[in-house]
Parts: structure tokens; C-alpha cells; sequence
């Protein structure tokens, strides 16, 4: 089984050799540059004391300040926070962000706590890694296990230590704490984005297709309702207690509501005679379009070879595992990689560190057209190299990526100016 980080170095090799980088770039950045591990004293509020394993990776500070999520969850490790820090990388670089890759976590279970120990651990985390979360150096956002309300502490945290105002300093912050609009909107909308460009390089009509998602959490209800505006049929959508096939359609805004009400969107209806499917089903049903957007490496090999859809959105952050990507590819099978497909969030997050700079309040339509623009110009890049020279959309991804970090590390005289 192939992991992530050996196919990153591969990847960035790849990129670098036909980028006429050095080929010192694979070990330049095949390591996050800045790792810090700490114990966090949580005080549960039963008064017992427990030590919470937790990380702040900084992957590459080239091209700017590093930016990545927070996540709480009790299966984080060192090594997922890295990896994932590596991604962010490249998506900066891919759609031309001033910002490096990071990524943080803490090892529990965000459910599994209250209010109170929520909101000592977010405070915790801030001063715990103080030296790397900064403004200007390392901006954090949330990720699995924090929302709206936990960088809010986080924010908060970070103002008193540093005895300012820093509204730049954290993302993805509610909008009455300096966040930006459109970002609850922003993955999804840049999924959708990108598939547009897709099918309209591909020549076929959004009306004529159909669409199955795995997750319907923030970003898959998102790509759904937009996509359905244009046409687009969804057939078949999962969560975490169950899923729905309907042939004829399931409307995502009810959808929505039935999820809202009940909690899954196990055992809502659609247009047709909709029959329950297990969460994985979801994955293998007929469709053109499939979009998994819940959790890491639900594609492998083996379920890559029963998809049906032409079209995989990797909507989770590798949602795709690497034997499952090379099986993908062997059977034609197009995939929109993750670091352009859920590029839109963190483009939203780059608007809303602008606003907090220059204390600026944007609309929500500069949001979605800083949005459109970075993913129209990184999709062309990467369709033109595809085709010129002969790669996966994904390995395209990586190579308009590398070349742009490549460049800024000549200009820095980290690399030498060709091999
Ligand atoms: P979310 O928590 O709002 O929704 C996740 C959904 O996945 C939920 O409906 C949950 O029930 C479902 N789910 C969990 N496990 C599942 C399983 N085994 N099978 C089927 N469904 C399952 O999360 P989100 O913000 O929509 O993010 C979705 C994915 O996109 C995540 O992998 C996230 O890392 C990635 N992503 C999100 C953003 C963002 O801004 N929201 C940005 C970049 C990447």
C-alpha cells in the first residue's frame, strides 16, 4: 500500500523535472519545515486532569505566512497533521495564494466534550503553540472538530496574549468576530467551479448529468445546491447514519431540512420511488459525477474499480487513497484532485485575512469572484499541462504548483537556478 507522503515526494519530483527545477526540491520539502509537539493540561470538568497530545505543523513558508486548519479529533497524529500540511502547500501554490501549507491538531474527541473543556483547550492550543501561531508567521482555521465557535476562543486567546487586535491572525471566524461572507459557502462553491470547467472542456451539458455524494456536511450540501441549479440530477447522497438513492432525484434543499430535523439524511425522499443505501453504497452507484466529501481515503483500490461515474470531485482532502487514484486512472476514470476541488475554502479564508488586514468588509460576490477567478486560472493551467504533457490532472495540479514554489525558492537563492 502506497502512503501519502511517498507519493508527495514522487509527485514533487515529477513536478521539478519537468519544471527544470533542482532535483534537491523532493528533499527540500519532503519534510515540513517547523514541527512543534506539546501536552495540553485540560481540566475536565469532573476536576481530573488530562495531558491532550497536540501539533502545529508548518509545512514551507516560501511563498508567505503559513495557513491550514485546526483539527480536534482522537485519531490526529503527527504525521496525518504533516501530511495534510504538505496539501496546503500546494493548494497555496496551486491557486496562487500568498501563503504556505499548515496544519494543526489535538488528539480528542471534540464530541466528547463540554462547552467549558472546549473552550479551555482552545485556549490551551493558542497559548500552547504560541511561538508558531502568530499573525504574519502561522494562520490557523478550523478544521474537523472545530467551528465558528472554538477559533473564536481562539482569536480571543490570541488578542490577550498579544494584548492587540489581530483579526487577521485566525480564519473561518463567525462574522460578528471579523470573518469573512461566503465562507460557509466557499468549498462548495469552488467545487462546483471546478466541475463547470470540467464539463464544459469535456463538451457535456450539466442538464444531462447526474450526481452521488458521500458526506452532505457544509461542503457537500453546497456542490449539490449549486450544481443544481444547473441542472445537474443528484441520484445518490450518504452521511455518517445512512444514504438515499432516488434515480430520479433527491432535492438538496429538502435534503437539508430532513438532515436538519432528523439528523441524517437516512430516510428522506425524493422525486421517485427512493430506496435507503448503506453509507458506502454511495460510492458505486450509477451516476456520472461522484463526489466524496466526508473523510480521508474512502477511495481505494477496491472500490475504484466498482465507481461508476466518468467524474470524481475529491471534495475531502485526500479523499482518494494513492492505489486507489492509480486504479482510477488506469480505467479512465477523470479526477478532480482534492487541492483544486476543495480550493474555494481557503481562498474564502485568504479574503477574510485581506479584510482583517486592511479592515475591509467585502460582499459576499467579491468573495465568490475571488473565488472563480483563482479556480478558472489553476484549471486552465493544469487542463493545458495535462494534455501537453500527457499526466493526470492531479500530477498537472502538482506541477503548476512545484513550478510557482520552485520559483520563489530560486528568487530566494534556497535553489540553485537550474539543474
Ligand atoms: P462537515 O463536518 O460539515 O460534513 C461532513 C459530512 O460527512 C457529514 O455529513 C458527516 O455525517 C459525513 N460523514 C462522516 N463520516 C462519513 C462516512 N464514513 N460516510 C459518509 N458520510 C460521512 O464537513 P465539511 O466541512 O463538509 O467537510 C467535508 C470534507 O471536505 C472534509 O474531509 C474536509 O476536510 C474537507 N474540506 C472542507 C473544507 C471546508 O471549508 N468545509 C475545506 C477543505 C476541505
Amino acid at each position: 500500500m502506497t502512503d501519502h507522503a511517498t507519493v508527495f515526494q514522487e509527485r514533487v519530483a515529477k513536478a521539478a523535472e519537468i519544471c527544470d527545477l533542482s532535483p534537491d526540491l523532493p528533499a527540500l520539502i519532503g519534510s515540513a519545515q517547523e514541527c512543534l509537539s506539546v501536552h495540553l493540561p485540560l481540566r475536565r470538568d469532573s476536576g481530573a486532569l488530562e495531558m491532550v497530545p497536540a501539533w502545529r505543523c508548518r509545512h514551507n513558508a516560501v511563498l508567505g505566512p503559513t495557513k491550514g486548519g485546526i483539527r480536534f479529533t482522537s485519531s490526529v497524529s503527527m504525521d496525518e497533521v504533516e501530511v495534510l500540511a504538505q496539501l496546503m502547500t500546494v493548494k497555496c501554490a496551486l491557486v496562487g495564494l500568498p501563503f504556505g501549507g499548515a496544519k494543526g491538531g489535538a488528539r480528542v474527541d471534540a464530541h466528547s466534550l463540554s462547552a467549558g473543556e472546549l473552550e479551555r483547550l482552545s485556549r490551551l492550543y493558542v497559548r500552547g503553540l504560541s511561538s508558531i501561531v502568530r499573525p504574519d508567521k502561522d494562520i490557523p482555521s478550523p478544521d474537523i472538530g472545530t467551528n465558528g465557535q472554538p477559533v473564536s476562543w481562539m482569536a480571543d486567546e490570541l488578542d490577550r496574549l498579544l494584548g492587540g487586535h489581530t483579526p487577521h491572525a485566525i480564519t473561518g471566524k463567525p462574522i460578528e468576530m471579523g470573518g469573512s461572507k461566503g465562507r460557509k459557502e466557499a468549498t462548495g462553491y469552488g467545487a462546483y467551479i471546478a466541475v463547470l470547467q470540467t464539463l464544459a472542456r469535456l463538451d457535456r451539458a450539466p442538464m444531462d448529468m447526474t450526481l452521488a455524494i458521500q458526506g452532505f456536511g457544509n461542503a457537500g450540501y453546497h456542490l449539490a445546491s449549486y450544481l443544481a441549479q444547473e441542472g445537474v440530477r443528484l441520484v445518490a447522497v450518504s452521511d455518517s447514519q445512512g444514504g438515499v438513492y432516488d434515480p430520479d432525484g433527491l432535492n438538496p434543499e429538502r435534503l437539508r431540512q430532513h438532515k436538519s430535523r432528523t439528523g441524517s439524511v437516512a430516510g428522506a425522499t425524493g422525486r421517485g420511488r427512493t430506496v435507503s443505501i448503506e453509507v458506502d453504497e454511495v460510492l458505486s452507484v450509477d451516476c456520472d459525477i461522484l463526489a466524496p466529501a466526508a473523510i480521508s481515503n474512502v477511495i481505494d483500490e477496491t472500490i475504484a474499480r466498482a465507481i461508476e461515474a466518468s467524474l470524481v470531485v475529491e471534495v475531502a482532502n485526500h479523499g482518494i487513497t494513492p492505489d486507489g487514484d492509480s486504479r482510477l486512472a488506469d480505467r479512465g476514470i477523470l479526477v478532480l484532485p482534492d487541492v483544486l476541488a476543495n480550493s474555494g475554502g481557503v481562498i474564502a479564508s485568504y479574503a477574510e485575512w485581506i479584510q482583517g488586514h486592511h479592515g475591509e468588509v467585502w460582499e459576499e460576490s467579491r468573495v465568490f469572484a475571488e473565488i472563480e477567478e483563482r479556480i478558472d486560472s489553476a484549471f486552465s493551467s493544469m487542463w493545458q499541462r495535462m494534455r501537453e504533457h500527457d499526466r493526470s490532472l492531479r500530477q498537472a495540479a502538482y506541477d503548476v504548483a512545484i513550478h510557482w514554489l520552485g520559483r520563489a525558492m530560486v528568487a530566494r537563492g534556497i535553489l540553485p537556478k537550474s539543474s
